[in-house]
């Protein structure tokens, strides 16, 4: 019988974050997995764990992947670990999954941080609806390509940044979202230095030309504002005709009741007025 993948989550920052589940399932491992065999080495260390370790990160997942799918077939249980958090977000992990479930191998979760979550929850955003973005690209056409897919998204939008990099992602932000959409900056959670800012984009441009950045950081950024869905079927029961010349007797002249009117039905300007004038 084939051994069973688990998906180990580790803290963020604050060792104490680490559950009980995870030692127990990383002491019970035959072997554990790790994006960083060193930085795992230390958190193993610090629980009295011994077990053994072998690396899988991005660049060696093809054949590290195999060699792992071939143990769990054995019937060995493997733990996987990231650098922090869980793994499969913004981390290795995801093809691992992919390999076991196409090799009929099972899966399981040991819940536990994750940043993005973390940052969304002390945002003071709307929490009821949100994506995730994870990092944006190097390349500055990607970067903008990227914010400009998103930027009349509702949802409350959640980015991954390394530091060097915050004062241009703000900057671009800023560029596509305006600056005055609202975000929160959190750095550094669980850790000691843990904070978490709350202003616009427009301030946040500012602050960051007096302050450097350091540490680890999340931007949440508020959705966009709904734009008001065209009450349509309200307008069904008057013709053309009579919703133009409604607002020409409230005293907006001829052009500007028929932009009123094509705004009202969610039609285009020039079919209302084509529709007005064909009756004239
Ligand atoms: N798998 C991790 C998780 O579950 O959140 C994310 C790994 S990703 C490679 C690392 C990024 O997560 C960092 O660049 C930062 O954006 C964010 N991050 C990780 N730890 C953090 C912390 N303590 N405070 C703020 N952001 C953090």
């Amino acid at each position: 019988m084939s051994g069973m993948l688990y998906l180990c989550a580790t803290p963020i920052g604050n060792l104490g974050d680490v559950s009980a589940r995870c030692i127990e399932i990383l002491g019970a491992a035959d072997l554990i997995a790790a994006e960083d065999t060193r930085r795992t080495m230390q958190l193993l260390n610090h629980f009295g764990i011994s077990k053994p370790l072998t690396s899988y990160h991005e660049h060696n997942k093809r054949e590290k992947g195999e060699y792992i799918i071939r143990l769990l077939k054995e019937g060995k249980n493997v733990a996987q670990v990231s650098d922090a958090g869980t793994p499969a977000i913004s981390d290795p992990g995801e093809d691992l999954v992919r390999l076991c479930i196409e090799n009929g191998i099972e899966v399981t979760s040991v819940p536990g941080p994750v940043a993005g979550i973390n940052a969304l929850i002390l945002s003071g955003l709307s929490t009821a609806r949100y994506a995730f973005e994870g990092f944006l690209s190097v390349n500055k056409r990607h970067r903008s390509e990227h914010l400009e897919a998103v930027k009349d998204d509702t949802h409350t939008l959640i980015f991954y940044e390394a530091p060097h990099k915050l004062k241009n992602t703000l900057s671009d932000m800023e560029r596509v979202f305006g600056g005055e959409r609202r975000i929160a900056i959190a750095r550094e959670l669980t850790k000691l230095h843990e904070e978490v800012l709350r202003m616009t984009l427009f301030e946040a441009v500012k602050y960051y030309e007096e302050h450097n950045p350091r540490g680890e950081y999340v931007i949440v950024v508020e959705g966009a504002k709904k734009t008001k869905e065209p009450d349509a079927k309200k307008w069904e029961s008057i013709s053309i005709r009579e919703h133009v010349d409604g607002y020409i007797k409230e005293g907006m002249t001829s052009k500007e009741a028929i932009k009123a009117a094509a705004a009202d039905r969610g039609v285009p300007r020039r079919d209302v007025y084509n529709e007005y004038h064909k009756q004239e």
